[in-house]
């Protein structure tokens, strides 16, 4: 029998919306904050280029505006408009708090601009390293507790209401019993054989919502990001950040060539998919390789400017602003996620929030504008506070949940399993798609879900699946997902 604990609040995940969500509910709330492994592994930490507000009120119909052609008009406009009419008080909150974004001389906030932004209103920290000031900043205010190595691996649901989680602490299995659980686990990254997220980032809550039947929803709109390296060992690939390009870096071939032009007039500010696949086509028919050129900028302005981004590749033998670095496109962002109301609320589950990457608010419709993410992130957390205080979750009893994966969580095979699927992800479920991969990999994960897996695998297959699916079902181009044969889908079906 697994140790049980209870708290009012169970918050799965300390990135930006976990945390701030954290931030909104008052101290005398027993409220549990967990995370798989230390808390700065995660997407938030590794931010780099900024977080969006509208500059006031009068700028908010164009943010609007840029985030819906971003989007490609899929987006659900009610939650566009909670996102930007509320980042301004988002902004002051974490002005007033103390959060020290960068300012020039006089005091003033520093804005910039990045691909598909009609304006500068991109707030950044540390020069390119906002994420981590951001996530440093909240860890630094918060007052609840926080648990690490904390593996959430089911979720008490029964008769549509939540009543907490099973997780295995430290190795050991735990229940922990809440009145109210919100979702703020992140994205998908670990599902791609290129990504540039934290390894923590591995869709098992997505999966236990395919188990449980709760919907995800635009699981096909996976952003891929234009400018990483891919070039190191490690899972997690380096990025470099959109604000490089909005500030005037150049994406050229190897002869010094700026062939994005070709393929949409704002070139290097188009929105990421269309520069994303506009690389993945070009090198695929020239052969040749693509770098990020940084020589038109003066080298001391850049290194105040790039601080992270010059460290980071120094240590790798690049001499930036010198040097082109090479670049391929690379898994991102998941703009689709767990189904929610404006309020982080998951219909037909009572006392089940979710908030940040993990959640569909809506907001980015079929691919997200950039910075657009912490955004959501910390506006819809604050909204989920709000629904947490609001919604009279107070647990009556707790159900007997028999059944624990404690001993389940990983098989022999799993690894192997899973750099195949990641592998499988990244070619046929990638930039462009066509029927037949996406036919291929849904029978390579339906294989595999009937063989002897653990249940962290299978949590990330179900996830898959869900991508798999949906990109199936949508059988025409839209935002970030990109199917090359359209004609021939429709002829065959
Ligand atoms: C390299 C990079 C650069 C980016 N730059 C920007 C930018 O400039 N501007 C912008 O707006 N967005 C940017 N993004 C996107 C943005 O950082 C993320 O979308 C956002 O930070 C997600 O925050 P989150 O709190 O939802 O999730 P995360 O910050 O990813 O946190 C997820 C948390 O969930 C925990 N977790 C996951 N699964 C479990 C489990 N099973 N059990 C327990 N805990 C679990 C993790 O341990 C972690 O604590 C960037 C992303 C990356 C990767």
């Amino acid at each position: 029998m697994s140790e049980i604990k209870k708290y009012d609040v169970l918050i799965i995940g300390a990135g930006l919306a976990g945390l701030y969500t954290a931030a909104n509910l008052p101290a005398n709330l027993n409220a549990l904050i967990v995370c798989k492994d230390v808390p700065w592994e995660c997407n938030t930490f590794y931010a780099q280029g900024g977080i969006v507000t509208a500059l006031d009120e009068e700028d908010v119909p164009f943010h609007i505006q840029d985030t819906i052609n971003a989007g490609a008009r899929h987006n659900k406009l009610k939650a566009v408009e909670v996102l930007s009419k509320e980042s301004i008080e988002i902004r002051e909150d974490f002005l007033k708090r103390g959060m020290p974004f960068d300012v020039d001389e006089n005091g003033n906030l520093l804005y910039t601009k990045e691909a598909a932004h009609s304006t500068n209103r991109i707030l950044h920290a540390g020069g390119d390293a906002t994420g981590r000031y951001m996530h440093k900043f909240l860890m630094e205010q918060n007052y609840h507790k926080l648990q690490r190595n904390t593996l959430v691996y089911d979720l008490l649901i029964e008769n549509g209401r939540c009543y907490g989680a099973r997780a295995m602490v430290n190795y050991k299995p735990v229940t922990i019993q809440a009145s109210s659980t919100v979702i703020a686990s992140g994205g998908i990254g670990s599902l791609y054989k290129y990504n540039t997220n934290s390894r923590t980032v591995s869709a098992d809550i997505h999966g236990i919502c395919v188990e449980k039947g709760i919907a995800l929803k635009d699981m096909e709109f996976m952003q891929f990001h234009p400018t990483v390296f891919v070039k190191t060992p490690f899972a997690r690939k380096l990025l470099l950040t959109e604000a490089l390009r909005g500030e005037g870096a150049h994406i050229v071939d190897e002869d010094g060539y700026r062939f994005l032009f070709e393929y949409d007039k704002r070139g290097e500010l188009a929105s990421r998919d269309i520069v994303s696949r506009a690389i993945f086509l070009y090198k695929r028919k020239t052969g040749k390789k693509v770098y990020l050129d940084f020589s038109m900028f003066d080298e001391k302005w850049f290194h105040k400017r790039f601080p992270n981004i010059t460290k980071t590749f120094a240590k790798i033998g690049y001499n930036l602003p010198k040097d082109r670095v090479e670049i391929s496109p690379a898994f991102h962002y998941a703009n689709g996620g767990i189904e929610c109301d404006l309020y982080g609320r998951i219909p037909g589950v009572k006392g089940l929030y979710v908030a940040g990457e993990a959640a569909c608010t809506g907001v980015h419709g079929a691919n997200r504008l950039a910075s657009n993410s912490l955004l959501e992130g910390a506006v819809f957390a604050k909204r989920v506070a709000t629904a947490i205080l609001n919604d009279k979750n107070c647990l009556v009893g707790h159900p007997k949940f028999d059944k624990d994966y404690d001993t389940q969580l990983h098989e022999e095979n799993d690894k192997a399993y899973k750099h195949k699927l990641r592998e499988i992800m990244w070619k046929d479920v990638g930039i462009v798609r066509n029927k037949q991969g996406l036919l291929e990999a849904k029978n390579f994960i339906y294989d595999t879900k009937n063989k002897k897996i653990g249940r962290l695998l299978e949590l990330r297959l179900n996830t898959a699946a869900a991508i798999v699916n949906a990109a199936l079902n949508r059988k025409e181009s839209l935002g970030s997902h990109y199917i090359e044969d359209e004609t021939q889908n429709k002829g065959n079906e």
